[in-house]
């Protein structure tokens, strides 16, 4: 199985890194996605996939949390390291926190929805509170993007089928799915097929339940696929093959 979202590269791993990786293996995560989020992760996370070669792949982008008034000058030193990622991310729109840098996130994340379209990179989508501007952003380039995940999807039945609009994008499935109160696990099956599916962990945030309130990691993205096969009713080995195929598809086997 894959964690195609995971902040390894954050402070919180970086006193048992080794050991963190061990696990994930052990676990049977055969790929983690590390996503950047600002110009400096660019080096951190680089640093990482360096350190774990063909296990750890990089994914290079702006966060909407850290778009600032400064953002051109940002991307336009972000935008050389692209090519050294498998993907664009994360990036996209967050409106839960702050609304002081709307119109910067609405400019820097279309000026990535292009670069994914001039580059054919998939993207790392990250969006809350933010679903009408992402997808309508999304739409003037809906034919020639290349795909991508939205990321920690947690949305409802109507929202999971707007995005899935979007043929070659894939919902990325966390922790939440697993919590008491979900109402993933009726959601998913309901609208969208396995094969729109990834599987991720946001760690070290959003640990899986029984995990939940701990720091996350990615071997704990078995129970989000053990739960996932709870909630569609199939095996768990079936997951897992349908959910790494879906990552060969989106990312092109990279
Ligand atoms: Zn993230």
């Amino acid at each position: 199985m894959i964690d195609t979202h995971c902040h390894l590269d954050g402070e919180e791993f970086k006193d048992d890194l080794d050991a963190v990786v061990a696990r994930a293996k052990e676990a049977g995560v055969t790929a983690i996605g590390v996503p950047g989020i600002d110009l400096k992760s660019c080096d951190s996370v680089m640093a990482l996939c360096q350190r774990y070669p063909d296990y750890c792949y990089p994914m290079l982008g702006l966060h909407p949390e850290e778009v600032k008034a400064d953002w051109q000058e940002v991307l336009a030193q972000i935008k050389p390291h692209l090519l050294e990622g498998v993907a664009i991310g994360e990036v996209g729109l967050d409106f839960y926190w702050s609304r002081e840098f709307e119109q910067e996130q609405l400019l820097a994340f279309e000026e990535q929805v292009k670069w994914s379209v001039e580059l054919q990179l998939p993207l790392m989508i990250h969006c809350r509170k933010a679903q009408n501007e992402m997808v309508s952003i999304l739409k003037r380039y809906k034919d020639d993007l290349p795909g991508g995940v939205f990321h920690c999807f947690t949305g409802n039945a109507l929202e999971a089928q707007e995005l899935l609009q979007f043929d070659r994008f894939v919902l990325g499935i966390g922790g939440v799915l697993t919590f008491k109160k979900s109402h993933l696990p009726e959601v998913l099956p309901a609208v969208v097929p396995l094969d729109r599916i990834v599987l991720e962990t946001d760690a070290p945030y959003m640990a899986p339940v029984p995990m939940r309130g701990q720091r996350n990691e990615p071997a704990f993205v078995a129970y989000v696929l053990r739960r996932l096969a709870e909630a569609y009713g199939v095996s768990e080995e079936e997951v897992e093959r349908v959910t790494d195929a879906n990552v060969a598809r989106v990312f092109g086997g990279k």
